[in-house]
């Protein structure tokens, strides 16, 4: 491809662990792909190194105070990138032309108003943001349809689906498949003084600390069955969550014949991002090939723990209550992972901080961007007033 083929992607979220695997995969294939804006939240020194490697034409740092250290650290090493700063910048880059695809992976909600942009322009949206669906998914999903955007999934089960479903069938049912994460087989008492170091040593995915906590709630796969029911237009009750300790395989479909669909693979983002970089071809991406031999040779399936883990029950009961249930249940998540990350509260302090606030706050219509984002400012407030009365260690009984 010469460079009018190029695809250029915007990688917001660039410093963080799918931005980095994005980055990866892209310089893998120079002569069809380049990442032409890289963007991140207030880590200026890791943006820059970024800049260094991959030679984009803008970067961005969403922290304001950050601009001038980038400006000049992108002139001194005498790059022709430019510098720009906040959430407007990086909304009219992700919307204008600098660039063809947009890797969304800012970390929390955060990342719905670029996500949104780049769904309004209709760009190839490779969505690893799955926040943004929580919050906003309704309103993302009609955006995309409207501005003529693709969007592919990049969380690995949700693409393992979109893989399970290019024929254009729709699916009966959807299996989602989760590790159980470093705390599988726990009972809820003894999760009640587990550290914020133990809850992101996650036993077969490296990811952000805010995801790895969330998977060890099992939070993730309920934020994960909200994000199926707006991808693939699936209700509540035909989505179904297995535990599968080894992660491979990423997620199943049920079709009507009775036939059952699977992605398999290691546990390498990449795989995701391939796919959504060189749909609807088949592009290499740095991942081996799997060997059901070398794994153990073996695949398990079990039933969650709801009792153990509550997150996930809350999450099927923020879908099935609908309106600004999700928004609700995805804000007071966020500010109670925050807590817990920060010793502020135990972790089981996080169920009880979502379950509180989801209580506090009954289900309004939630057919407005405004509504959405009024829902989860006052569930953060609600989600602050309750951790504050929470003990920082051990959680509640
Ligand atoms: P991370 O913490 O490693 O990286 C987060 C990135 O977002 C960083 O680059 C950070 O600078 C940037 N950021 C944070 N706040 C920002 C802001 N206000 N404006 C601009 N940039 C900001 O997180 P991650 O693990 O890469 O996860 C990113 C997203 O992808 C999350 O929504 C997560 O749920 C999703 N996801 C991640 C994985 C994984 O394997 N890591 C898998 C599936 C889905
Ligand atoms: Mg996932």
């Amino acid at each position: 491809a010469g460079v009018l083929n190029m695809q250029r992607v915007a990688v917001l979220g660039a410093t963080g662990s799918i931005g980095t695997s994005a980055l990866d995969v892209i310089a893998r294939h120079p002569d069809a792909m380049r990442a032409s804006v890289v963007a991140a939240g207030s880590r200026v020194d890791a943006l820059l190194a970024l800049c260094l490697a991959h030679r984009p034409e803008h970067a961005v740092i969403a922290d304001p105070a950050g601009y001038a250290a980038l400006r000049d650290g992108l002139r001194e090493a005498g790059l022709a990138t430019q510098a720009h700063a906040g959430g407007e910048a990086l909304e009219s880059l992700v919307a204008g032309d600098a660039c063809d695809t947009v890797v969304a992976a800012i970390v929390g909600a955060a990342g719905l108003p670029s996500t949104l942009a780049a769904a309004r322009a209709g760009k190839r949206l490779l969505l690893a943001n799955k926040e943004s669906l929580v919050l906003a998914g309704e309103l993302l999903m009609r955006e995309a349809r409207r501005g003529g955007a693709t969007i592919v999934p990049i969380d690995s089960e949700h693409n393992a689906i979109f893989q399970c479903l290019a024929d254009g069938n729709a699916p009966a049912r959807i299996t989602l498949t989760a590790s159980g994460g470093p705390f599988r087989g726990w009972s809820r008492a003894a999760l009640a003084s587990v550290t914020p170091a133990q809850a992101v040593a996650h036993p077969k995915w490296s990811m952000g600390p805010k995801i790895s906590v969330d998977s060890a709630s099992l939070m993730n796969k309920g934020l994960e069955v909200i994000e199926a029911h707006h991808l693939f237009g699936v209700p509540g009750d035909a989505i179904r969550v297995l535990v599968h300790p080894q992660s491979l395989v990423h997620s199943l479909v049920d079709f009507a014949d009775g036939s059952s669909l699977a992605q398999l693979g290691l546990p390498d983002m990449r795989t995701a991002l391939a796919v959504g970089l060189g749909w609807p071809r088949r592009i290499a991406s740095g991942v081996g090939p799997l060997d059901l031999l070398a794994q153990g040779g073996k695949l398990e399936f079990e039933a969650p723990d709801l009792d153990a883990f509550p997150c996930l029950a809350l999450a099927f009961g923020a879908l099935a209550a609908g309106g600004t249930a999700p928004a609700v249940l995805n804000a007071a998540n966020e500010e109670a992972v925050s807590a817990f990350l920060q010793g502020r509260i135990g972790f089981l302090g996080i169920p009880d901080t979502v379950a509180a606030t989801l209580d506090a706050m009954p289900p309004q219509s939630a057919d407005s961007i405004d509504a959405l984002l009024a829902a989860d400012a006052g569930a953060r407030a609600a989600a602050r007033a309750r951790i504050a009365a929470l003990p920082a260690h051990g959680g509640r009984a």
